[in-house]
């Protein structure tokens, strides 16, 4: 590890979805990291590759269509990659680094109380020897820690409304204190004002608790006010990285990001129409040659078309982009 507050580092790691007839290139060869404590924004499109990154690390990609084809997931020094599979479901998922699904309604089992559902979490790693009756106290803790009065232990998620439900998936991820929580666009299925809610507890127990947190969505406006680090990704690829004042200062910004941006209401000015990006994410199955983005980037030049961009680097900063390839310190690739 390169420095002793690092918790997470992924390198180069590539998955793809086989089928019969076609693969699908969902993550292309991606590198991040993070210290503890940090929280890092995962952002892009739909089918960017986001959310595979996160099953990635969990190793809950589907066995039979998935496969990590390079790459290393380094969590505290070890691969998790080739850790055997009863390392990651007894020493690792929900004890050091568990997940906030994006739909509570589906992540929550349907016929089993919430206490109980958040007590099985206790129950199944349970490192400290808890009774059933700390357990039951823990339970009790964790549902105020989330805003949730301890006599709603005895409901059925379908008696909760959406808001209190993503609190019992976030009590669920929190019960154990890992150092890592993922979070799988948190609050895409609720309404306005209780995102809002939610995104200022995960922050304040976030806070609390110490704990790092990758944050995955497609919202900026989010991110600038949860994140330390920001990552861009598009088709399968980190195309810009770096601090929340790197990404936002708008220097050396990758096109991609711009359009990202660019579509986003301005509360400040009039605007009758939002911009948004042309064209559509490229085929996963036939990704083009070059840049991945080229075919929908208005400031494409022909060596886009045919030669892929390397990152060009300023501090902390990385974009992937041929504009920048004259840059003093950049990684030429003409
Ligand atoms: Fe656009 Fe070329 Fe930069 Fe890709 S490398 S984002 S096509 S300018």
């Amino acid at each position: 590890m390169s420095n002793e507050n690092e918790l997470l580092r992924v390198s180069n790691l590539e998955v793809i979805y086989t089928s019969r007839h076609e693969t699908v290139h969902a993550v292309n060869g991606i590198s991040f990291s993070l210290n503890k404590g940090e929280t890092l924004g995962l952002v892009g499109e739909t089918g960017a590759g986001k959310t595979t990154t996160a099953y990635a690390i969990m190793r809950v990609l589907p066995d039979r269509t998935a496969k990590v084809l390079n790459g290393t997931i380094e969590f505290e020094g070890q691969n998790l990659l080739q850790l055997p599979i009863s390392t990651m479901q007894h020493g690792i998922r929900g004890e050091k680094i568990s997940l906030i699904f994006q739909d509570p309604m589906s992540a929550l089992n349907p016929i089993m109380k919430v206490g109980d559902q958040i007590g099985e979490a206790l129950k199944y790693h349970n490192k400290e020897n808890l009774t059933p009756e700390q357990i039951d106290e823990r339970v009790d803790k964790t549902l105020e820690l989330v805003g949730i009065q301890r006599e709603r232990k005895y409901d059925f998620p379908h008696q909760l409304s959406g808001g209190m439900k993503q609190r019992v998936m976030i009590a669920i991820a929190l019960v154990c204190e890992p150092d890592l929580i993922i979070a799988d666009e948190p609050t895409t299925a609720l309404d306005v004002t209780i995102q809002a809610q939610v995104l200022a507890m995960i922050d304040e127990l976030r806070e609390k608790l110490g704990t790092a947190m990758i944050l995955i969505t497609h919202d900026l406006g989010i991110v600038a006010q949860m994140c330390d680090n920001v990552a861009i990704m598009y088709a399968g690829e980190i195309i810009e990285i770096g601090s929340v004042e790197d990404i936002y200062s708008g220097e050396m910004q990758h096109p991609y990001t711009t359009g990202l941006f660019g579509s986003l209401p301005d509360l400040e000015t009039k605007t009758e129409r939002l911009r948004p990006i042309d064209g559509l994410m490229p085929d996963p199955t036939d990704l083009p040659v070059g840049c991945k983005f080229s075919p929908r980037c208005p400031r494409c030049m022909d060596i886009c078309r045919t030669l892929p961009p390397e990152f060009h680097t300023c501090g902390t900063h990385k974009v992937a982009c041929h504009l920048y390839d004259d840059r003093e310190g950049g990684n030429k690739n003409a």
